[in-house]
């Protein structure tokens, strides 16, 4: 038998088990459509099933184990899910309702095809949209619950690593999160940029894309998902190799300059600024397809002019969007978003350099379900505790 998780098994793998079982072929993409199309893991509910089949199946350990522990929703329809696993273990997702003028900002980023966007650029609140338009929505998942990498401007981190998520398990949250889809909507774009450093934890988030985009699973277009990264080098160079570089990649960089890097983002010292800014040149990314640098401006750390100016000079010849974050509150750190002036001079200098620069906007911050505020709250780290699920 597989020592895969059953719903994290690829259709290869359940033909191996439906052949141990002596079962039909056809059985292994019957059961993999119906956990990765239709989100059911209780073979029971698998009704085109024998049942002798389903037997088998719930004793080999197919069943439902993630769960939607609690729904927060914040004035702009972003909706934040604590889900959490039998181990107690527990993670945060966020819906995210792109707006129109979102989508105006995304066209903006002209250069890129019109697949490519996989970036929430949101914008303020807007009137309910037409039931006809569909609402495109952006997910954004977690990887691990906690994070090892220690960014001083992240909750995530603040309590450590306390483990990965299986494959199963970060699919988990997607298939979890169709079924809180309001009328309308759909999930368009799916971003790793939850918890976690999802290339910290290489196999199982290769895996989860492979189930992800699997057409016969999730279905979802690779350009449609973004893995974001601090930038641990190897595994982004085989994330490249691995996947043509057709999974959009999403790079927190947040400094031009090793100085000032290694400050806030402690593996800078593992990969400093030129070799991860090479990384990125050397990345498979097809034609018209650009990488999203992420840029947390911090006041008085990261936000001044050469600052701006230096992050052009690294950049030059790289297809790359920018995307500008004043840095949302974490609790307890004394470092604080930089003031909108400074935000917008440091856009300005980068646009009059040739770069497409975007600034992101908070949201879900009523919930705290911006970037970098999704962490361990005591809650959270209780093991075994399940508390009760909660709309508010
Ligand atoms: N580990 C991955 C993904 C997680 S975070 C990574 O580092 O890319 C997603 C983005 O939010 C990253 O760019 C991260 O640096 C940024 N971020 C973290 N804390 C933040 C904060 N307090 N304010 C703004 N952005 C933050």
């Amino acid at each position: 038998m597989s020592d895969v998780a059953p719903a994290a098994r690829l259709p290869q793998e359940w033909l191996e088990e439906m052949s141990e079982l002596g079962q039909p072929r056809y059985r292994a993409e019957q059961v993999f459509r119906w956990i990765h199309q239709r989100g059911e893991l209780d073979p029971n509910r698998m009704t085109d099933l024998p049942a002798e089949l389903r037997r088998l199946l719930s004793e080999r350990g197919l069943r439902p184990e993630a769960e939607i522990l609690r729904v927060e929703r914040a004035d702009d329809g972003t909706r934040k899910l604590l889900v959490g696993f039998p181990d107690g273990g527990r993670v945060e997702c966020v819906l995210i309702p792109m707006t129109r003028l979102a989508e105006i900002d995304a066209d903006a980023s002209a250069g890129d095809d019109d697949e490519s966007e996989t970036e929430t650029e949101p914008g303020p609140v807007q009137d309910s949209p037409q039931a006809s338009s569909p609402v495109r929505v952006t997910l954004c998942i977690s990887t691990q619950v906690g994070c090892a990498m220690g960014c001083v401007f992240c909750a995530s981190g603040r309590a450590g690593l306390k483990r990965g998520l299986r494959a199963d398990e970060i699919v988990s949250q997607v298939l979890l999160a169709r079924r809180e889809l309001e009328a309308g909507e759909d999930i368009k774009n799916l971003v790793f940029m939850g918890m976690g450093e999802p290339l910290h934890h290489y196999d199982e988030t290769a895996r989860a894309l492979r189930l992800l985009t699997h057409p016969s699973g999730g279905g979802m277009s690779p350009r449609r998902i973004t893995v974001s990264t601090v930038g641990l080098v190897p595994a982004l160079e085989r994330l490249g190799r691995d996947f043509g570089g057709k999974v959009g990649l999403a790079v927190s960089l947040h400094a031009p300059d090793d100085a000032t890097r290694e400050t806030i983002i402690p593996m800078n010292r593992r990969y400093p600024v030129a070799v991860l800014v090479q990384a990125l040149r050397d990345y498979p990314l097809p034609r018209r397809r650009r990488i999203t640098i992420e840029y947390t401006l911090i006041d008085g750390v990261n936000d001044r002019d050469a600052q701006a100016d230096g992050l052009a000079t690294v950049l030059r010849g790289i297809p790359v969007k920018v995307n500008l974050i004043p840095m949302n509150p974490v609790e307890g750190s004394p470092l604080r978003a930089s003031p909108p002036e400074r935000v917008e001079q440091f856009q300005s200098r980068l646009a009059r350099a040739g770069y497409s620069c975007f600034v992101r906007t908070r949201r879900g911050s009523g919930v705290n379900a911006a970037c970098g505020q999704l962490a361990l709250a005591p809650e959270l780290v209780a093991l075994g505790r399940n508390p009760a699920r909660t709309s508010s």
